[in-house]
């Protein structure tokens, strides 16, 4: 089974500016969701919640879309989101020892759902046979196609990252995935996982019929319904209205007059405010040197000519000598 293409699943689509992918890919990290599935099964919803979580984070983590290159369900549904389109988002790398892989030079494939024992509030899963087999196709196509190198890493992403992700019970897996991608299950080569097919069709389905369109009018193939997502969202960025001119047109222009005659009363009143501080200044300063004076007088401790005019209104004080 071909994984579903991003147009066909996703809600939020491309919101931000993912860098591309430039390829080979030279391994393979793998994470899980760390998310609760929901009840009855459906894996497109479950990819969808994944999808939102990574939205929530959109601002601190800076995450343009959903951060993962595929996704793996339960039942071997497989998802593209980045694919080989952008480049991978979810290979943070902060050990300084381990393989030199960053998410540059990697794809990452997210195991849907919790695969690390006693995650408070999050079931355990273990992965299935099929969902292993999904995800080394995903490496073995993507080898095929030379978007992955011959014999690539394939690893836990606690291998880059301080982090209990991919989870044990998938970790210890991983010899399984790299069995797969070197010796092919047979029946994964001939018969390609077709209760998983019916699961994503069906899921397809459910979206045209929530959408309102007639059984008649729906796409026969899953490859059909790309297609058609495709062609709807084209059609809605077609409809968004243009900027309405007649609207534009009709705001009157700014009352330029009216703006300069306030604007030339303003400076007036600015200016005659200017003058009227300096005049206060100038008094202020007057003030200040009167009681300056008038100190000088009343201590008869200033200069030699303050003290002489002590004297002068003493010898006023006493009079005219004889
Ligand atoms: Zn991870």
């Amino acid at each position: 089974m071909n994984p579903i293409e991003f147009a066909v699943w996703t809600i939020r689509g491309v919101w931000g500016r993912p860098s591309l992918f430039k390829g080979p890919a030279k391994g393979a990290v793998l994470h899980h969701s760390v998310t609760n599935l929901v009840d009855p099964p459906d894996p497109v919803a479950d990819a969808q919640a994944v999808e939102e979580v990574i939205w929530r984070r959109r601002i601190k983590s800076f995450f343009q879309m959903d951060a993962y290159s595929f996704k793996v369900a339960q039942d071997g549904t497989a998802f593209v989101v980045r694919g080989y389109k952008y480049r991978n988002g979810a290979n943070r790398r902060t050990k300084l020892l381990g393989p030199l892989l960053f998410n540059r030079n990697t794809l990452s494939i997210c195991f849907i759902g919790n695969y690390h024992p006693n995650v408070a509030g999050v079931a355990t899963l273990t992965p299935t046979d099929i969902q292993l087999r999904a995800a080394a196709k995903i490496i073995r196509d993507g080898i095929a196609s030379g978007d992955i190198v011959a014999d690539p890493w394939i690893g836990p992403h606690s291998d880059l990252h301080a982090t209990a992700c991919c989870g044990d019970l998938l970790r210890a897996d991983i010899d399984t995935i790299r069995d797969y991608v070197n010796n092919p299950p047979e029946e994964t080569t001939v018969q390609v996982l077709p209760e998983a097919q019916q699961a994503a069709d069906d899921g397809i389905w459910t979206r045209f019929d929530a959408a309102g369109v007639d059984t008649a009018q729906q796409p026969a193939t899953r490859e059909h319904a790309s297609i058609m997502a495709l062609r709807a969202r084209d059609q809605a960025i077609a409809e968004i209205p243009s900027a309405p001119t007649e609207v534009i047109a009709a705001i009157p222009p700014a009352p330029t007059a009216a703006l300069d005659a306030m604007a030339t009363q303003l400076a007036t009143q600015a200016s005659i405010i200017g003058a009227l501080s300096d005049r206060l200044s100038a008094v202020d300063a007057t003030l200040t040197a009167a009681l300056a004076r008038i100190d000088t007088l009343e201590t008869g401790t200033g200069p030699t000519d303050s003290r002489s005019e002590v004297l002068q209104v003493q010898i006023v004080g006493i009079g005219t000598p004889a």
